[in-house]
């Protein structure tokens, strides 16, 4: 399969290619050229749902360069040991009608592991077969969940070597110490003087600079980037929508061919994208519910047809979608055009140009015909974890409780009851504040982050996760603090090239 721009100017290139450049020339994204239909037996003869050779399935239809024994390697060696729950991805029925997607069981304790964990590999194995003879320099600007996820899952791969900038006294002290804390022997991070926004535009401009990276090629480095619009990132999460589903069909909730209800709380756009390829491939889907914070920007372009990105800016209880330019929107516009290249560009240029752009009627007609969207403000989001706390005793983080809180707001204005499947996101232990909050149990020491992660091993009755536990002994390991101008030097000490 190829892989071609959602705005036209690039010839198609195979899925290595796409993983290794992470984005078109022509400033578009890399889309697959067809949806391969993954049909009902999509999984015929896997035994006991093992959730490496399920994954192994999805992939080798979108990465048919790879190769199957590569693919087979790439997903046993991401989707094991490294999870705390043998099922990887595990499926956890609510209630009748209302199944939850686990999808925190990673290293982060939060559902970018499920990508990042693999998307080494992938981009290992590209390089290798590319030849070119450079080592990859994974360059990272996070505001927390991110870097930590890269870092776990680039740490020792061959080939590649990656470094993490993290706004200084930005990010919360347990985001700070599991980046601070990384051991392997490929990996780099410092703190950047300023905001997220401050080390995100160090990192680009080292990204744009033609000077360093030729610098940086005559010492056999080549840039590239873990971020969410890289196919790499992309295609693992279409691997669990399917796995979900079968779960569901094997434990009894569903018979094949039922639609279902998949809800997603959303902030670059990423994740539901990834339902919504799985539904173009063949799975059985009512409706995509797409999920917001208060920064509602998807779920008013649902509503109207209209994307506007010229509004406030809040800091929610659930940052990972604190986001108003989701990137990965893109890649559904060039669906909805109709594979209309030109009508990509017009939009994206009028985003630019003017913070807005409008849907034709038709477009916006079939994006209602699948999409719902709506959001939840803080005081929803809180009601939704003391309702399900107290009603299921199941605890959300935040994220998931948006998407909870979503759902039934669908429910009730459609009077849909389908079957739902909820993606929850994170774990609520490592939004633990948050969560102890919402119940009013913030004990009197709220400040010692490990009084707060042992309240909430009380409430729920499980074991506090080791990766967050672990960090009240492992020692601090970068503790560089560095500005702006200075993050190319610090990079350069980091691959020893000055
Ligand atoms: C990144 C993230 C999201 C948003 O996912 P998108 O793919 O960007 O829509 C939601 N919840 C959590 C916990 C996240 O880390």
């Amino acid at each position: 399969m190829e892989y071609i721009s959602t705005r036209g100017g690039d010839s198609p290139i195979p899925s290595k290619k796409a993983i290794l450049q992470g984005m078109a020339r022509d400033g578009g994204l890399y889309v697959p050229s067809f949806f391969p239909s993954l049909g009902p037996n999509l999984f015929a003869g896997i035994p006991g749902g093992a959730y490496p050779q399920r994954a192994a399935r999805i992939l080798g239809a979108f990465l048919s360069d790879y190769g199957e024994r590569d693919i087979t390697a790439a997903c046993e060696a991401a989707y094991g040991d490294h999870f705390d729950h043998p099922q990887i991805a595990p499926v956890k029925c609510l209630k009748g009608n209302l199944s939850v997607l686990e999808l925190w069981h990673g290293p982060t304790l939060a559902f970018k592991d499920m990508a990042l964990q693999i998307m080494p590999h992938l981009l290992a194995q590209a390089l290798r077969a590319e030849g070119e003879g450079y080592e990859v320099v994974i360059l990272v600007a996070t505001s927390g969940d991110t870097g930590k996820a890269a870092l776990e899952g680039f740490a020792d791969v061959e080939g590649v070597r990656i470094f993490v900038f993290y706004p200084h006294e930005g990010v919360s002290e347990m985001q700070r110490l599991q980046m601070v804390t990384q051991r392997g022997k490929n990996v780099g991070v410092c703190a950047v003087r300023g905001n997220f926004d401050d080390a995100q535009t160090g990192v680009k401009k080292i990204f744009s600079d033609p000077d360093r990276n030729r610098q940086l090629a005559q010492s056999g480095f080549r840039l590239s980037s873990a971020n969410s619009i890289n196919w790499g990132r992309l295609v693992p999460q279409i691997a669990y929508y399917f796995s979900a589903y079968e779960g569901m069909v094997q434990s009894g909730i569903l018979r094949r061919g039922d639609p279902i209800l998949i809800c997603v709380p959303t902030g670059n756009f990423g994740n539901i994208l990834a339902a919504y390829y799985a539904h173009r491939c063949g799975l059985p889907v009512r409706r995509l519910i797409c999920a917001s914070n208060r920064n509602k920007v998807l779920a008013d372009f649902i509503r109207t047809g209209i994307y506007d990105r010229r509004r406030e800016f809040f800091k929610t209880e659930s940052p990972s979608m604190d986001i108003l330019i989701s990137s990965n929107l893109e890649r559904l516009l060039f669906e909805l055009s109709g594979r209309d290249a030109g009508r990509v560009r017009e939009w994206m240029n009028q985003l630019n140009g003017h913070g807005r752009y409008q849907l034709p009627p038709e477009g916006w007609a079939q994006l209602q015909s699948l999409f719902y969207g709506h959001f939840a403000d803080g005081r929803d989001t809180r009601q939704a974890i003391q309702q399900v706390f107290t009603e299921e005793g199941y605890l959300l983080d935040p994220h998931t409780a948006v998407g909870y809180h979503v759902l039934q707001t669908y429910r009730e204005e459609t009077g849909d009851g389908s079957p739902a499947l909820l993606t929850a996101t994170a774990s609520p232990f490592k939004f633990n504040r948050a969560v102890l909050e919402a119940l009013g149990r913030l004990p009197d020491d709220g400040r010692d982050e490990f009084a707060l992660l042992e309240e909430v091993a009380r409430l729920t009755g499980e074991p506090i996760p080791e990766k967050l536990s672990e960090l009240k002994s492992l020692p601090e390991i970068h503790g560089g603090i560095c500005a702006q101008e200075e993050m190319f030097e610090v990079l350069g000490r980091f691959l020893r090239i000055h």
